[in-house]
């Protein structure tokens, strides 16, 4: 429980640094797809992952649409 708030630092140090591996809308939904399958989550993915979301709107709303239909089921 003690390291909890290093790594979340350390997390939110990664999401801020400019990203030298940007991922595009391709690669956005191909993680989405994958994340859904696993539990397991890679740093650098998920760093390109959710950068992406905040960068594209596009992406985010379908996102939420799509996170909106698998909640109703
Ligand atoms: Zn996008």
């Amino acid at each position: 429980m003690a390291k909890l708030p290093e790594k979340l630092t350390e997390l939110l140090k990664l999401l801020q640094k400019t990203n030298e591996d940007e991922i595009d809308c391709d690669a956005f939904w191909e993680i989405a797809a994958e994340l859904s399958e696993r539990d397991t989550l890679d740093i650098d993915e998920l760093k390109g992952y959710l950068h992406h979301l905040e960068l594209c709107p596009g992406c985010a709303e379908e996102f939420a649409l799509l996170k909106a239909m698998v909640n109703d089921d």
